[in-house]
């Protein structure tokens, strides 16, 4: 740290990525990527796109503004896109939080929510999950607080009603509630239905898991037109051209081609469902995830040791040292042969370890 470094940020911790190593091949089941390419079509609009890079981006997104407002059926002036839906989140933690505002969010939760909370200066309450790693709604019943929730959750994968999210909304008239739906094409209901009816329901997406794209960094809020309104001032006051060119590109192809990205992730339901069952036979606890990987844990193994061996077996999950999940791996669903080669090489270490 360098002795100009001000005094409010010389506490911050930084959020930690997921691994993403060089010194070998992975199985990479570790940051919930999708293990799809992008569509063809993504892939030419980059390309075609990249030709113009001499040019700013469109401040305004405007294509691919109309275009996710068509498929969700909201208006433009009701979506805001992002550089990665962390982004929104940052935003919208700037916009709709502070020392009167503090936030509320699960104490198992996604990681940034904290670091963005520290960033900028919001206090914020950690609400432990219910001991099944649920959230329970009752806890945030007319809080009056700027509510934060994953849904599904991560890492937990288990999710809130649509009906238990309306009542957080309903009880909290004076307080933004943000609904992270990162990953909600695997199999949860979204909020998006919501958003005319409740004017402080902020929902966000990303176009980092279901639809093949981290790399391109995309994400969106969908909102009242209100809170959209004060989420663009921000933006504009921080990057009127946080997406750039060939990202707006690859997002607009990506919802051409939505039929590709909707059936692959029926395709990792599907494995998610064979691989939990297989970590059940072999004495798993895995809980009922809606998301893209599965929160498991064995009595004969710890989660860090079981992280550590499949890693030098050329497989990377996900290992969280902290307190309540630390006897867990996080394990992102992939193709079916990764997962079977997954479940073969746990196989294998639960043998090795377990006389
Ligand atoms: C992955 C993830 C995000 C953000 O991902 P981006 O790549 O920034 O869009 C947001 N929330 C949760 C819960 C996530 O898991």
């Amino acid at each position: 740290m360098s002795r100009f470094f001000t005094e409010r940020l010389r506490e911050l911790v930084p959020y930690t990525p997921g691994e993403q190593p060089r010194d070998m091949q992975y199985i990479k089941l570790n940051t919930n990527e999708s293990p799809f390419p992008p569509s063809p079509a993504v892939l030419e609009a980059v390309a075609r796109e990249s030709g113009r890079l001499q040019l700013y981006s469109d401040p305004n997104c405007r294509n691919l503004t109309n275009r996710l407002a068509e498929l969700y059926g909201v208006s433009p002036r009701q979506v805001i896109l992002t550089n990665g839906s962390d982004e929104v989140l940052n935003f919208a933690f700037q916009a709709f939080a502070d020392e009167a505002h503090p936030l509320a969010f699960p104490d198992v939760t996604y990681g940034f929510y904290p670091v963005f909370a520290a960033l900028n200066g919001i206090p914020y309450e950690e609400i432990p999950l219910k001991e099944d790693f649920s959230i329970d709604p009752a806890d945030y019943i007319g809080i009056g607080k700027t509510i934060v929730i994953a849904n599904p959750n991560a890492p937990t994968g288990l999710c809130l009603s649509l009906a238990e999210i309306e009542q957080i909304l309903q009880s909290n008239p004076n307080n933004v509630v943000i609904i992270d739906e990162a990953y909600v094409d695997f199999g949860a209901e979204s909020a998006v239905g919501l958003v005319d009816r409740y004017e402080n329901l902020l929902v966000v997406q990303t176009f980092s898991k279901s639809r093949s794209m981290a790399g391109a960094r995309l994400g969106f809020g969908i909102g009242s037109p209100a809170l959209i309104s004060d989420l663009h001032t921000v933006r504009y006051s921080t990057n009127p051209y946080n997406v750039n060119r060939m990202t707006e590109a690859a997002g607009e192809a990506a919802l051409r081609e939505n039929d590709y990205y909707m059936q692959n992730c029926r395709a990792i339901c599907q494995n998610r469902e064979a691989t939990a069952k297989g970590l059940r036979q072999m004495g798993f606890e895995v809980l009922e995830s809606r998301a893209n990987f599965l929160f498991a844990r064995s009595e004969a193994i710890g989660g860090e040791c079981l992280y550590q061996q499949l890693k030098q077996r050329g497989i990377l999950v996900r290992y969280f040292s902290k307190k309540r999940i630390e006897d867990f791996v996080r394990i992102t669903v992939g193709t079916a042969e990764q997962m079977e080669i997954l479940l073969n090489t746990v196989k294998k270490i639960l043998e090795e370890t377990t006389p």
